[in-house]
């Protein structure tokens, strides 16, 4: 993928926690144990933690101008760091969905923060571990990302490649675009109504989720204003990958405990893919019905 090399990033929405202020202080942090690397969305407010945004408990973030300084434009070797392309592919994400992808589903857009971290951090969601993986926080809007995560992605899940941690970015967008229409509420409405079929409707969240991201890699490119300037056969492929190396039923390892595999799923590896391709084949977000196409 190529970026606007003269591009002024914009580091308004966020926020970088790197190496101490959102940790939890104090004791080992508990990482690894195969727990890596699924893409963590709701699962802690599903569960019923608060999701009412205390946000006393989410510290400020150290300084982001460490951030500013990486990512500046005379930095001409900026977009080797993972930081500063997750940063460009963030504000492109929120140059198309503020533009074009809200206004096609009707909904009234509102950003989201996108904050970095290491070890832990604690959320309006609770507490959590780089283990978890990227997540999304509904209770505060945030997305959460220890940038660590992109080395398991490459090593692990065999999932290397630029675009893939774009994809990933762009799938925790997509469960904040669900914040946005209310299709998360709803999902959680019917999971209550329905306990017998939790593990359905986090498939559909989940696997909008990836329709979104396609939605959003169709149209990357596009805008005035647009900081990505091509994205290749290549790049999509590596971004199905990613969708379905993390498509496995895997055990999460909460703060709180251990989620039950059987009861929350991201859907296979061939639905992630599936979904993801049809929303970058249509590029438009109105395709991404995954509740009702089953
Ligand atoms: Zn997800």
């Amino acid at each position: 993928m190529d970026f606007d090399k003269d591009a002024n990033l914009d580091l308004s929405k966020v926020e970088d926690a790197r190496g101490g202020g959102g940790g939890f202080g104090g004791g080992p942090m508990v990482v690894g144990g195969g727990a890596l690397g699924l893409i963590v969305t709701v699962v802690l407010a599903l569960l019923g933690y608060n999701t009412l945004g205390d946000d006393s408990t989410s510290p400020a973030p150290s300084s982001s101008a460490n951030l500013a300084q990486e990512c500046a434009v005379s930095n001409t070797q900026r977009f080797e760091l993972v930081q500063c392309r997750q940063v460009a592919v963030f504000d492109d994400l929120r140059d198309y969905w503020s533009t074009e992808g809200a206004p096609a589903l009707g909904a009234q857009y509102e950003d989201p923060r996108l904050r970095f971290f290491t070890q832990g951090v604690n959320t309006a969601c609770g507490q959590a571990t780089s283990a978890v993986g990227p997540f999304y926080c509904p209770g505060d809007q945030r997305i959460y990302i220890d940038l660590g995560f992109y080395d398991d992605l490459a090593q692990r899940f065999g999932a290397p490649g630029e675009f893939a941690q774009a994809y990933v970015l762009a799938h925790e967008f997509g469960h904040h675009m669900q914040y946005v229409t209310g299709f998360e509420r709803e999902i959680r409405q019917l999971q209550q109504q329905d306990p017998g079929n939790q593990n359905k409707y986090s498939i559909a969240l989940e696997l909008q989720a990836d329709c979104f991201a396609g939605v959003w890699t169709k149209n990357a490119t596009g805008g005035a204003q647009s900081l990505i300037e091509g994205v290749s056969q290549e790049d999509i492929k590596s971004a199905i990958q990613a969708a379905g190396a993390v498509g496995d039923d895997r055990i999460q390892e909460q703060a709180g405990g251990q989620v039950n595999p059987e009861t929350w799923t991201h859907g296979s590896a061939a639905q992630r893919e599936q979904w993801f391709n049809t929303g970058n084949t249509s590029g438009d977000p109105k395709s991404c019905n995954t509740l009702n196409a089953r």
